[in-house]
């Protein structure tokens, strides 16, 4: 009574008894947590330990919404939880948990953790450089992050455990981090952007204790290593709230040197419409369960930042095709220094911005060559995007939608005399020297023949 007194005058401070919420005191039930999970918790609790759903699972089921994943907590050690399951499999170095493989399934089976309290596990920011002593469940309550994360529901009894007071601020749609907030963004820096992302993701409004020292700490995320960086701007571009969530972190100080140069990007006058179009396609398409290419959503964030560089070197009388490589290295690079991109996405980048200038053509065999590319259908869509967002002419996007769909007789009628420089189209304008066909066609068919 008294502790729970003093939990109370003492927000955002675990407590070492849990307040149980009984069946009848909340909406989850076990029906909703699937079959493999409900089989993994009720073997663990056979062989004596203690088991549960915990994390966003709880959080979302309470909220109403579909969780994307079930995850464990247990007390027993991973060495105990092994040999209870057949396909079940130990992972992970720094800190051990248990994969345990049921039909297609795999559950996340992860042992109590205790919050790291030596000097020594922290950097000179106090950020933690490991996490991996076995603790209570209370303590691991309060190494979670926010308190609506750090909820266990049993789906044997139907209870739900909680220590920080999690249950009252799903109730009262309030995000706040466990224990003092300066100290926990400081332990890890990408807290206070999965603040921004959940808040948005479930509608819920971050705390203004929890909120306060965002500004002034956020330039902590500079020394959250790139690829983990990387990890939480996927989660949150991919989240089918990135618009939102993009528009917050900015409110909260958030967005500067992440994507590098999503400040500058939104401060030019084609960016934030690009922007805004290509993420609001991304989130339509990530609500109706379509897929989305991270590398497309990539390269539409860092495109402004290519073309400004093309565009600077074309000015300086470059040759375009060199100069957008060379563009798109040097952005590419600047990039990897802040989120570090995998290769594999970077090719696909690559990609998608090398095509663009081919588009243009649209004399002779080339659009053909183009239609038939690997990476059309995507390159297309960037296309639209910048048509749509006014730095192309709608009439070349419209073009290249006629023509995919044009039967044999249509494309031939569609296709541009050969453009040649000297004849007053928009081609000539400027340096008036003979347009490079920049993809290694030049001497094509068409060039310099026909008239327009
Ligand atoms: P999502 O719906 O995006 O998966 P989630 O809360 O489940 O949200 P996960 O990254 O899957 O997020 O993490 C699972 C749980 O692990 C969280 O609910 C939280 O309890 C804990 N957790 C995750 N990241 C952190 C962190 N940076 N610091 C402390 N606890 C964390
Ligand atoms: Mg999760």
């Amino acid at each position: 009574m008294i502790r729970r007194l003093f939990a109370r005058l003492m927000p955002g401070r675990p407590s070492r008894d849990p307040r149980i919420y009984r069946r009848d005191a909340h909406p989850v039930r076990r029906e909703q947590v699937p079959r493999g999970a409900r089989s993994v918790t009720d073997k663990l609790q056979e062989a004596g330990f203690l088991a549960f759903v915990v994390g966003g699972a709880v959080r979302d089921l309470l909220l109403g919404q579909t969780p994307k994943d079930f995850d464990i907590a247990t007390n027993a050690t991973p060495e105990e939880v092994k040999p209870l399951f057949r396909r079940a499999y130990i992972i992970g170095r720094r800190f051990r948990l248990v994969h345990v493989h049921v039909g297609a399934e795999v559950l996340e089976v992860s042992t109590f953790r205790a919050p790291q309290k030596a000097v020594e596990s922290t950097d000179e920011n106090g950020r933690l450089l490991s996490d991996n002593v076995y603790g209570t469940q209370a303590e691991d309550a309060a190494r979670r992050d926010f308190t609506i994360n750090a909820l266990y529901f049993d789906p044997t009894s139907e209870e739900i455990w909680d220590y920080v007071g999690g249950v009252t601020d799903v109730r009262a749609r309030r995000l706040k981090l466990i224990g003092p907030p300066v100290t926990r963004f400081r332990e890890d820096p990408v807290r206070m952007l999965r603040a921004v992302r959940l808040a948005t993701k479930v509608g819920m409004t971050i705390d203004a204790r929890t909120a306060a020292p965002i500004p002034k700490l956020a330039s902590l995320i500079q020394n959250v290593p790139p690829a983990r960086l990387f990890d939480e701007m996927q989660k949150l571009l991919l989240s089918g709230h990135a618009r939102e969530t993009l528009q917050s972190l900015r409110a909260h100080g958030l967005s500067h040197g992440l994507l590098p140069l999503l400040d500058m990007i939104l401060e030019q006058p084609l960016g934030p419409k690009f922007i805004e179009v290509a993420l609001a396609g991304t989130d339509a398409r990530v609500r109706s369960s379509k897929p989305v290419s991270p590398a497309f959503l990539f390269a539409t964030l860092l495109w402004h930042e290519v073309l400004q560089q093309w565009n600077v070197a074309k000015a300086r009388g470059d040759k375009p095709l060199p100069a957008l490589f060379d563009a798109m290295d040097r952005v590419l690079d600047a990039q990897a220094e802040r989120i570090s991109i995998p290769r594999r996405f970077e090719a696909n980048i690559k990609e998608i911005w090398s095509l663009q200038p081919r588009f243009e053509q649209r004399a002779g065999a080339r659009p053909y060559r183009l239609l038939e590319h690997e990476r059309f259908r995507a390159a297309y869509d960037f296309l639209a995007l910048r048509g749509e967002s006014g730095e192309v002419p709608q009439a070349l996007v419209e073009w290249w939608t006629r023509f995919q769909d044009a039967g044999d007789g249509e494309r031939e009628a569609m296709l541009r005399p050969d453009e040649a420089p000297k004849k007053g189209g928009r081609r000539s304008r400027g340096r008036g020297r003979k347009r490079r066909d920049d993809t290694g066609d030049a001497g094509g068919p068409e060039s310099g023949s026909a008239v327009s």
